[in-house]
């Protein structure tokens, strides 16, 4: 079984870099990705990518940084139309983020931005709901610890109260503790691990402790500039050193944790998957 890549943004890259993207990513054994829309637009491309590519599957959504104001009726049509295509897969990406300059940007109709950011987020839910779409989400704290944060309980707590667990996902990028680790498994989401378990020992500590089939992988890639020297920039390939370190941590052969994780994702996308197996099987 091939490794999935639950979650990456490589729409954002130039054209021209998605077919090497993609051979370095099966040389990695990394036989499936799933792009996750930030935007309306963004989402499309998604797709559109989805549509051309055999290992390529679409997440649907909007951000929380990346919005404008709250969801339009126009977004909330235009997901619930995107939701229906064949090859999307999850509802990806939208969450919480009470990151400072996020919710300290200006806006002209005294709404607070954690107000819009948690009513978008439930009503992507909605959208899930509606469509049996698993939620891959985002929440990132305004500091560093995770257990002093305002974000998780406010995520947490929209996921209970719309019952996302029934449709269940995964927690994208999770940096957080083993308690809140807990808290996401028990709502009925995986954890999804990416490359922060290489450097971070507290995060390493929280994957010897998990169960080993509630755990996921990502890269989260994007076009990073700031790297000046792109052999560094993350991508979909990275998928295998994230696997390679959760079997060090966990006693295990890479091929296991491959098996496992994909196991896991496809379980995760339920009738979703089926296409997305065929990928990882070939
Ligand atoms: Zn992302």
């Amino acid at each position: 079984m091939r490794l999935l890549d639950v979650h990456a943004h490589i729409q954002q890259h130039e054209p021209g870099e998605l077919e090497g993207m993609l051979a370095r990513a099966a040389d990695a054994g990394v036989g499936a990705i799933i792009v996750a829309g930030v935007t309306v637009e963004d989402s499309r491309r998604c797709i559109d990518l989805a549509e051309r590519h055999p290992s390529l599957f679409a997440g649907v959504g909007v951000h929380p940084t990346d919005l404008t104001g709250p969801l339009t009726q126009a977004d909330l049509t235009a997901l619930d139309e995107m939701a229906e295509h064949p090859r999307v897969v999850v509802m990806s990406e939208a969450g919480i983020d009470h990151q400072p300059h996020v919710l300290e940007r200006s806006r002209a109709d005294g709404r607070e931005w954690a107000d819009i950011q948690e009513e978008a987020f439930r009503q992507q839910i909605e959208v899930a709901h509606r469509h049996g779409l698993p939620v891959v989400f985002h929440v990132r704290e305004p500091g560093d610890d995770p257990a002093a944060g305002s974000a998780w309980p406010v995520a947490l707590r929209v996921l209970r109260e719309s019952s996302a667990g029934d449709i269940g996902g995964a927690a994208h990028y999770f940096q957080g503790d083993l308690s809140t680790a807990r808290k996401v498994l028990d709502a009925g989401f995986m954890v999804s691990l990416a490359r922060p378990l290489l450097r971070l020992s507290r995060l390493q500590e929280v994957a010897a402790r998990l169960p080993i089939d509630r755990i996921v992988i990502e890269t989260d890639s994007y076009p990073q500039p700031f790297k000046k020297d792109r052999a560094k920039w993350t991508e979909p390939r990275h998928a295998l050193s994230v696997a390679e370190k959760l079997a060090e941590i966990r006693g295990l052969t890479v091929e296991m944790v491959a098996e496992r994780t994909s196991e896991n994702a496809l379980s995760m996308l339920r009738g979703r998957g089926e296409q997305v197996r065929a990928m990882l099987e070939q």
